[in-house]
């Protein structure tokens, strides 16, 4: 596949037009892959005069790294902090939302030489970046630091003490700052300024986590009387005004009108061919797939890195961006020894030194190509990069345009290629660019409600200093059942001025545990530690047989140790890969809501899921081919979460040409069409959810499909599907009639993390249960 030209440009870039660049690509395959092109036009940016408020020595200090003169959006928002309004930037890559904060946080931390800033990033790259901006003014007496937990003890008191700008993550206010607020009291008296940077990131559980340490926050300063301003900056998202109130607990103004300049982009949507079937295939009964996402994304990396364009490539998962990264090296290779060399992997997961290694060689020129998980969405100021490579939708279209506008930051034009993964969401998507071009991002979503976050965020509060009825307005809906069932739990103990935190420890809590503590992968002939795996998907990535692929070189698993939270592993090169499976029951709870349609009835409500990863298939590399199913040993795990389920009467689905024998397989094909089509309605990724469908339900009596959150306590996905169900199963019926295949492929109704091996399937059949979900459910938002 890869035409690999003899010589190499190198330099700055392709010296020729995205347009160009695209026709080349798109020529090397037989049947043209691109379905639509969109053209992203550039745009002026508009320039206002600073504010009168700024200063001299505050916008020389600007001009003198090169800012001339605000855009209007960063002026806005600026003012508007400096007024004492919470507000939120909401505006696209690279638009400039750091002077937004910056200007306000400095103007008054010059004019009041007792005020204090907080300054809050998801990660500590993130604030490091932040910290050497905000240095690079030379401001005096501003004093910023990074605090966190690579801070030596030595400067944390200096720290605590001289700085006025410091700069942290919401997991060191969670664990150190607040805690030791009695250190802290001097700083947050004085506090003026909290900066919540890159908030869309805060959705779900980890959302619902933040919400409450920022109320944690406020409670501390409310102590001093202090009443700090927020200013949030998120990427382009929908409704942040809601988003980011709901985060703070606080009224939030928005400002979302972009007004920056931005280089044009061509924005290609690509879907890869149907493999031609084989008489083999055709004996088997195996129905045609398309090229995997992954071979196509590490070809197109392979062609563009050999035509000297600096090219990203993102990839959903970090096994999969070792893949595309190991096959495009060796592609290139084959085609100029040692050209492969100059495309690296990247991902969360590494070491700290690696990643840093990796970063510096791109923005040195030393890769051409790059392919990385989202990690690389936060943090790192990429800028020159001529061609994004999109591998799989990511999730949100907030998070296409964030990755989209890597390219052409520089103002100059640039491609950008969305390539899709045989899912039901990507069909849909590739066939339907009114649905990525035309349509609003989407709302970030978030629960604070959540009694699993709430609860042990509440232990945390009090903890801190005991909590009072007032505590509990702030810290919202639930908050007295919560410290009910604490008191009960004998972790609070109630008396006349307010509930006590009995313990002499601390509540443990993890902002971003889901499944637990991070398991470590080990090197057992040599005890080196390859990276971390989260402890919630560490029973499907590293089980015992399965394989783990770290910077392109392929391990083996030998042992999971749960308890000591390591896995062994050794290298060795099979030619297959490893897919895990598991089995899972569901039983309701309760019912929150319902809508009573006639044969259709629609729920929302709280479930026990039980699920158990059981085996795992082996499958060969080069045809997907199963080889063997293994059993496996490993505890079955609890989740009491929150679904949405629907339910059809048997009558109506015989009325709709549905057989008795046909109804599993129909509500099964059904429920992993909705699945995949849910992140289309909110904010979440398809691994985030499960769903289980059944011909008859004891709970239900009646043909049931379930989709619920996979997180403790809910998310708040099912409750948005439930809100537009009608929009949601409509996009769900769409795209399986639309999909070109004729008895259901991984593009419409397979699951690749389904459980019963996508056994039985009907695509006929969903649709027919579809229609009559449809035909009956009233249309708009349910309440
Ligand atoms: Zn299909
Ligand atoms: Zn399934």
């Amino acid at each position: 596949m890869v035409t690999t030209a003899a010589t190499v440009s190198t330099g700055s870039g392709p010296g020729r037009s995205p347009a160009e660049l695209l026709r080349r690509l798109r020529a090397r395959s037989v049947a043209d892959p691109v379905t639509h092109v969109e053209r992203v036009p550039s745009r002026p940016g508009v320039p206002v005069p600073w504010p009168e408020w700024a200063t001299p020595e505050l916008r020389a200090a600007f001009e003198g790294r090169g800012v001339v003169a605000p855009w209007r959006h960063q002026a806005e928002a600026a003012s508007l902090a400096y007024d004492g309004q919470h507000v939120v930037v909401a505006t696209g890559t690279a638009s400039g939302k750091s002077l937004a904060y910056q200007l306000p946080a400095l103007a008054t931390l010059l004019a009041d030489p007792r005020a204090t800033v907080l300054y809050l990033a998801p990660t500590k790259a993130l604030a490091a970046d932040q910290f050497r901006a905000v240095a690079g003014l030379e401001l005096a007496g501003v004093r910023p630091a990074c605090y966190d937990g690579d801070t030596p003890r030595a400067e944390r008191e200096w720290i605590r003490r001289h700085s006025r700008f410091v700069l942290t993550n919401p997991d060191m206010l969670h664990h150190g700052i607040l805690p030791g607020h009695a250190h802290w009291s001097g700083f947050l008296r004085r506090l003026t300024y909290v900066i919540v940077d890159e908030c869309h990131t805060y959705r779900g559980v980890f959302g619902s986590h933040v919400a409450h340490v920022l109320r944690r926050l406020r409670r501390q300063c409310a102590r001093f009387r202090a009443t700090p301003t927020f200013v949030l900056a998120s990427a382009t998202s929908g409704d942040p005004a809601t988003a980011a109130g709901r985060l703070t607990g606080l009224p939030v103004a928005a400002v979302t009108e972009d007004t920056s300049p931005r280089g044009g982009v061509t924005f290609a949507l690509w879907e890869p061919p149907l493999l031609p079937a084989t008489a083999d295939d055709a004996a088997q009964d195996l129905t045609p797939t398309r090229r995997s996402a992954l071979r196509e994304t590490a070809d197109l990396l392979a062609d563009t890195v050999a035509e000297g364009v600096r090219t990203l490539a993102f990839v959903r998962s970090r096994r999969g961006a070792e893949v595309v990264a190991s096959t495009a090296r060796r592609a290139l290779d084959e085609a100029v020894p040692g050209l492969g060399a100059r495309v690296a992997a990247y991902r969360a997961g590494y070491l700290r030194e690696e990643r840093r290694e990796l970063e510096r060689a791109l923005l040195d020129g030393d890769l051409l190509g790059l392919a990385s998980t989202n990690a690389l969405e936060l943090g790192v100021d990429l800028v020159g990069l001529d061609a994004v490579l999109i591998c799989g939708y990511p999730g949100t279209r907030a998070s296409l345009w964030q990755q989209a506008g890597r390219a052409g930051r520089s103002g100059g034009e640039a491609l950008a290629v969305l390539v899709a993964r045989d899912d039901p969401l990507d069909t849909y998507l590739v066939h339907h660019p009114e649905a990525l071009f035309g349509a609003p991002v989407e709302a970030t979503v978030l629960d604070p409600a959540n009694p699993y976050v709430l609860a042990p965020q509440l232990a945390c509060a009090a903890a801190e200093a005991p909590l009072t009825a007032d505590d509990l307005e702030l810290f919202g809906d639930g908050a007295k059942e919560a410290v009910d069932a604490l008191v009960a739990a004998e972790a609070l103990r109630q008396r006349p001025t307010g509930w006590y935190w009995r313990h002499r420890e601390r509540p443990e809590v993890d902002l971003r545990g889901e499944g637990g503590a991070p398991v470590c992968v080990v090197e057992s002939a040599t005890g080196r530690l390859l990276g971390t795996v989260d402890g919630g998907s560490s029973h499907f990535l590293v089980h015992p047989g399965a394989v783990y692929l770290h910077q392109g070189v392929s391990y083996v698993v030998d042992q999971l140790d749960l308890a000591d939270g390591c896995a062994l592993v050794h290298t060795e090169e099979p030619d297959w890969s490893t897919h895990a499976r598991d089995v899972t029951s569901l039983s309701v709870v309760s019912v929150r809501s319902s809508v009573d349609a006639g044969p259709v009835r629609l729920f929302l409500g709280e479930v026990d899921v039980t699920s158990q990863v059981v085996s795992y298939q082996r499958r060969r590399l080069s045809s997907g081919e199963v080889i063997d199913t293994r059993p496996l040993d490993l505890p079955a795990r609890e989740l009491r979460t929150v679904a949405v389920w629907f339910t059809v009467t048997p009558e109506a689905l015989t009325g709709a040409g549905v057989e008795p024998a046909d109804v599993p397989g129909g509500l099964h094909a059904a429920e992993h069409a909705a699945i995949g089509l849910l992140p289309l309605v909110a904010t979440c990724d398809r691994w985030d959810i499960g769903g289980l469908s059944t011909a008859l339900h004891a709970d239900t009596g009646a043909p049931t499909v379930f989709v619920y959150d996979g997180h403790p306590g809910g998310a708040g996905f099912a409750e948005r599907a439930y809100g537009t169900a009608a929009a949601w199963l409509r996009a769900t019926r769409d795209a399986i009639v639309e999909c070109g295949c004729e008895t259901g492929c991984p593009s419409c109704v397979q699951s690749p993390k389904c459980g019963n091996g996508n056994n039985p399937l009907s695509r006929a059949d969903a649709v027919r249960i579809l229609d009559v979900v449809l035909a009956n459910l009233p249309d708009g938002t349910q309440e």
